[in-house]
């Protein structure tokens, strides 16, 4: 059942994905769960349904990210230097745009996708970290909250790490309502793409696809009615479109181990046969899934790599 103090907001994005929608959460503080990119479009709309509520951009105590993506991140700027920012620490150098990790991102990517086996004469990776921040903002966390943590104001709802679609992936979860503010954890319209990122932590590259199969297990243990989701409709069967989401990426994994099983290949031939029609065009979407699929065979201990000339080779075992 919907929550009549969970008014969604639906705003436009210049992205493929069509709408974000925010939330506005009624409890003991002002809530917006999410910000929406950093369009004059999108902070139009908002400021009008704010107004439609009786409210302004002034009235809102705290915005909380669900991840630091910017069609839910960059509309920030818009907001009064008073609010209060809220989201895992991962966010800060995305939101902040560090210049020191923007430069890290970009050769980390450029030598990545050198032993991914991607030719050189491909759109550089550089570039595709620069129009990831287009539309998104210069701000900062004011407060960072991890598993567990619970909000002032937004009494009854408690933080889960969800990690996966973004390493600052989380949601938030009532579990008195089996409710959940989800961002991009689950989507109705198109599968959540568990996307590449430099490691914060230090250490290894994530592994998001392991990350985001591990998250979606998290939701299938939960006793939930509905999810709010960060783009689409209400969710409120979630596990059959869990499963949906599951199978779908346990047919992939066996195309590319039937792939592996023929021959050898680099991640970029594979990229390939996977997706013939757009690799060239969503070069690091299409490179993200398939390395994850390649994380996940190998997990399982399926397939083994081997490096020749600076490039990793796939193979069956
Ligand atoms: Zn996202």
């Amino acid at each position: 059942m919907k929550d009549a103090r969970i008014i969604p907001i639906s705003l436009p994005t210049p992205f493929a994905v069509g709408d974000v929608n925010i939330y506005l959460v009624r409890g003991e503080a002002l809530t917006l769960v999410d910000a929406g990119p950093n369009t004059k479009e999108a902070a139009a709309v908002l400021k009008k349904e704010l107004a439609d509520q009786g409210l302004s951009l002034n009235d809102i105590d705290q915005v909380v990210l669900t991840h630091h993506h910017a069609d839910h991140a960059g509309l920030l700027d818009e907001f009064p230097a008073g609010v209060k920012i809220i989201g895992h620490p991962f966010n800060e150098p995305y939101i902040s745009q560090n210049p020191d990790f923007i430069e890290k991102q970009k050769s980390f990517f450029t030598y990545l996708f050198q032993r991914f086996g991607v030719p050189g004469d491909m759109k550089p990776p550089g570039l595709t970290v620069k129009a990831s921040y287009r539309f998104s903002c210069n701000r900062t966390l004011t407060e960072t909250v991890s598993e567990g943590a619970q909000i002032d104001g937004l009494e009854g709802w408690r933080v889960l790490e969800t990690p996966g679609h973004a390493t600052s992936h989380i949601v938030l979860y009532h579990e008195e309502l089996g409710s959940m503010l989800g961002g991009d954890l689950l989507l109705k319209p198109s599968s959540s793409n568990p996307l590449l990122e430099v490691p914060q932590k230090g250490g290894k590259r994530p592994t998001p696809l392991l990350d985001y199969l591990e998250s979606l297990g998290r939701l299938q243990e939960l006793p939930l009615n509905i999810i709010y989701p960060g783009h689409g409709e209400e969710i409120t069967t979630v596990n059959k479109l869990v499963a949906k989401r599951l199978e779908k990426q346990r047919n992939r994994a066996e195309e590319v181990y039937r792939i592996l099983s023929e021959k050898t290949h680099s991640p970029y031939q594979i990229c390939q046969k996977l997706f013939p029609a757009v690799y060239e065009k969503e070069l690091f979407l299409t490179m993200s899934e398939t390395i994850g699929q390649l994380d996940d065979l190998e997990s399982q201990g399926r397939i083994g790599a081997e490096t020749a000339n600076g490039i990793d080779y796939y193979y069956a075992k």
